[in-house]
């Protein structure tokens, strides 16, 4: 199943892109790909991130007109790779 990314807009295998979603306005990983309510789908780079962020793509993507807070997206290489070797 493919899924586009909301920073690039490129699609890709859900497996190759970590799930966002908003708590109380608040974005953040769901790690677990199965939390309840829309997510926002996006590879596991801060290019992509960026651009999502500059964009207001979540609150698109999430359906929400809402400034939502980005704050807790930050992610390194290695939190990445960790999650994306979850996926499996
Ligand atoms: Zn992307």
């Amino acid at each position: 199943m493919n899924r586009t990314c909301v920073g690039c807009r490129q699609r890709s295998q859900r497996a190759d892109l970590l799930r966002i979603v908003s708590n109380s306005e608040v974005l953040a990983f769901d790690h677990q790909k199965n939390m309840p309510g829309r997510g926002a789908w996006i590879h596991p780079s801060s290019d992509c991130l960026n651009l999502a962020i500059q964009r207001n793509a979540f609150g698109r993507a999430l359906k929400l007109n809402k400034q939502l807070d980005s704050s807790g997206l930050v992610i390194t290489k290695e939190q990445a790779e960790t999650m994306l070797a979850k996926n499996e």
